[in-house]
């Protein structure tokens, strides 16, 4: 999929046009759908995987409008939108590749418009920085609809979570899947070859320390014995 060459004031699109952007996972309140809600416009609406743009502001214009700011979003690159990731309150967020079309406008790094289908979600961190393969209640949500997070299996311990497969079965089939490697520059400490210090080496070390003591002790009477005995032989020779 290519990009349109042509610069028009408003532009359309029959072909899908690929796109990336950040979005929070939505479960409806009896369990049976799924949906996602923006993270910084429109947050209190929820969107399905295929889904046109509504004015978040109540008018009945056609979205988007070059007069208003609402719409759908997406960065053109993937980059961006990791790169937005990394905003503290974008950490509970999940990363969407979508397929855009129909009326669109351009932006500075993107693109703004009317209609769009979710191609794939891909799953970020835990909150403990380590991947999440889980999704739990965030404790978030608008009438109707419950936020979910992405958590790590250690992390979610006993609380209700839904299988990230699943999630995509309730959107209507789409994949889900892990973002980026499991593993990279930043990982668990026994992962980096360092021995980690444990109770058997704390252990060996006050062992040591304890055997150094009484071999200072032991060399003080050897000290005094030998003294006592320059002076016993001090005497015999007098
Ligand atoms: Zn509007
Ligand atoms: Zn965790």
């Amino acid at each position: 999929m290519g990009w349109p060459v042509a610069r028009a004031p408003r532009e359309y699109s029959d072909r899908p046009l690929p796109g990336f952007k950040l979005a929070y996972p939505m479960l409806s309140a009896d369990g049976t759908a799924t949906g996602f809600c923006g993270v910084t416009l429109g947050r209190a609406h929820v969107y399905r995987t295929v889904d046109d743009a509504i004015c978040v502001h109540g008018s009945r214009h056609a979205c988007p409008s070059r007069w208003c700011d609402c719409g759908f979003y997406c960065f053109h690159q993937l980059s961006a939108a990791r790169d937005l990731a990394c905003e503290p309150e974008y950490r509970g967020a999940v990363l969407l590749e979508v397929a855009v079309s129909g009326r669109y406008r351009r932006y500075e790094r993107g693109l703004r418009y009317a209609r769009q289908r979710v191609c794939v979600v891909r799953i970020g961190r835990c909150d403990c920085g380590r991947p999440a393969g889980l999704l739990a209640d965030s404790g978030a949500g608008s009438v109707g609809w419950r936020r979910l997070v992405p958590v790590c299996a250690t992390c979610s311990g006993a609380q209700p979570v839904l299988a990230p497969a699943a999630f995509g079965r309730l959107a209507g089939g789409i994949t889900v899947r892990a973002d980026g490697p499991a593993t990279g520059p930043v990982a668990p400490l026994a992962a980096t070859g360092t021995a980690p210090v444990t109770d058997d080496a704390a252990a060996e070390s006050g062992a040591v320390a304890l055997l150094t003591a009484e071999v200072a002790l032991l060399q003080a009477r050897l000290d005094e014995l030998q003294t006592r005995l320059d002076r016993l032989t001090r005497h015999d020779e007098s």
